[in-house]
């Protein structure tokens, strides 16, 4: 049987007609290697920012389902443009949006997940040879409502894709030539990583580095598929490939240092210290969609017997965190609730770091040493992230990637590869 292999091209990949054409030739090259190709592609350049600029113009708060309907119109430009410009090569392509193939979702605006993705379209045209392209980001309700997957998510339609087709390998065409130990626009001796686990490569993604949606990742890992993340403009060069930790040698206690820029720090204080108030507030917040990171409940005061809680959400729930808390407050018994936006969360992930002591004590008395105050700390087997405010980030990442010898050989490995945020 012939292999089946999905490429993803993201927003920066088909920003305008000559690389749609660079793009078309990619996935031809990948035809004559006698594999059947699946393509996924994001919405042209920055065409879903703009689409959201233009909502808000006429909207201050859109309505969820009209934003989908809104924003899915982007991949439905370039799935069309990628097809004829490979019928235009000679080669026989057909294009799809979500609806059409039946990639199904949960019934959720926004960010949606997929369900489920029906697979016989795809099989039969692939079987008459041609290669298929798939609108990446959007997904379709049972009732045949469209829904999108949340900003970025068209890595996570190819990821789902390959996991429905049982495709050999998901390669992922974006303008950064890989997975790098951090950020090289804050670090010019940032380096690229041949391979990382997936584990590894979800804390990261969660933590702010921007090259992979994270539920992409997750998907990557629950199916086993194969991820590689690569340049469209560096054929040659296999990027960083993603597997299973299992499969990977590990020499490093410490894989990347990243940096989330897009937090706000919320505090409830004064709640009465009693069994159910953090269940009430958090199962709040969950109703409404809205993901909390790091959580810190203070020691109860005595005299009072009340307790502080913090915690960390994403700035793009602010508006909605804050109206649930309100709607709470009275419930809860709660006294102010402060909000920081100028904080940043510095983590450092690594697989090697399990049964390592010490690289917790490394990394606070590198942040001490730069005169970075920690806010709060939050751990997970492989990754340690500490809230800092936002203006020591860049010296906190720049300190860590050097104290944990992550830095490349020469500066000339990066030269030219600086991210852009990719998807738009
Ligand atoms: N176009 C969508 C976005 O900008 C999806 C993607 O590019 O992955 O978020
Ligand atoms: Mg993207």
């Amino acid at each position: 049987m012939r292999k089946i292999i999905v490429q993803k091209f993201g927003g920066t990949s088909v920003a305008d007609t000559e690389k749609i054409k660079n793009a078309a030739r990619t996935v031809i090259r990948e035809k004559e290697n006698g594999n059947d190709v699946v393509v996924v592609v994001s919405a042209m350049g920055h065409t879903t920012d703009h689409l959201v600029k233009m909502a808000k113009d006429l909207n201050k708060t859109p309505s969820a389902r009209e934003m989908d309907m809104l924003l899915s119109t982007g991949e439905g430009i370039s799935i069309a443009l990628l097809a004829m410009a490979i019928q235009a090569e000679g080669y026989d392509a057909i294009s799809f949006n979500a609806p059409q193939i039946g990639i199904m979702t949960e019934k959720i605006h926004s960010k949606a997940r997929i369900i489920d993705i029906k697979t016989d379209k795809l099989r039969a045209k692939l079987k008459e040879g041609k290669i298929i392209v798939v609108a990446g980001f959007q997904g379709v309700t049972e009732d045949g409502e469209i829904t999108t997957l949340g900003r970025g998510g068209s890595d996570t339609s190819a990821v789902a894709l390959a996991a429905a087709l049982n495709a050999e390998r998901c390669d992922i065409y974006t303008d950064v030539e890989g997975v790098y130990t951090t950020d090289p626009r804050v670090v010019n001796k940032a380096s690229k990583l041949d391979e990382i686990s997936y584990e590894e490569m979800l804390e990261l993604a969660h933590a702010g580095a921007n090259v992979l949606h994270p539920r992409s990742v997750e998907t990557a890992k629950q199916f086993n598929v194969p991820l590689r993340v690569r340049s469209s403009f560096k054929l040659d060069d296999l990027g960083t490939l993603i597997l299973g930790v299992e499969k990977m040698e590990i020499y490093k206690p410490v894989a990347g240092v990243a940096a989330d820029l897009s937090q706000a720090r919320i505090v409830v204080c004064d709640i009465p210290d009693k069994p159910g108030v953090a269940a009430k507030i958090f199962s709040h917040l969950a109703k409404q969609q809205i993901s909390v990171d790091m959580i810190i409940q203070s020691y109860a005061r005595k005299i009072s017997n009340t307790n502080d809680i913090a915690f960390t959400i994403d700035a793009s729930d602010l508006d909605k965190t804050i109206k649930t808390l309100e709607g709470l407050k009275d419930e809860i018994q709660a006294g102010d609730i402060k909000i920081d936006e100028d904080i940043a969360k510095v983590s450092i992930v690594g697989a090697g770091m399990i049964d390592r002591p010490g690289i917790a004590s490394t990394m606070f008395e590198t942040l001490a040493q730069q005169g970075v105050n920690i806010r709060m700390i939050s751990t997970s087997e492989i990754k340690i992230s500490c809230l800092v405010d936002k203006e020591n980030a860049k010296k906190a990442v720049q300190a860590l990637h050097k104290v944990f010898e992550l830095e490349g050989d020469s500066i000339a490995e990066v030269k030219g590869t600086l991210p852009e945020e990719e998807g738009c």
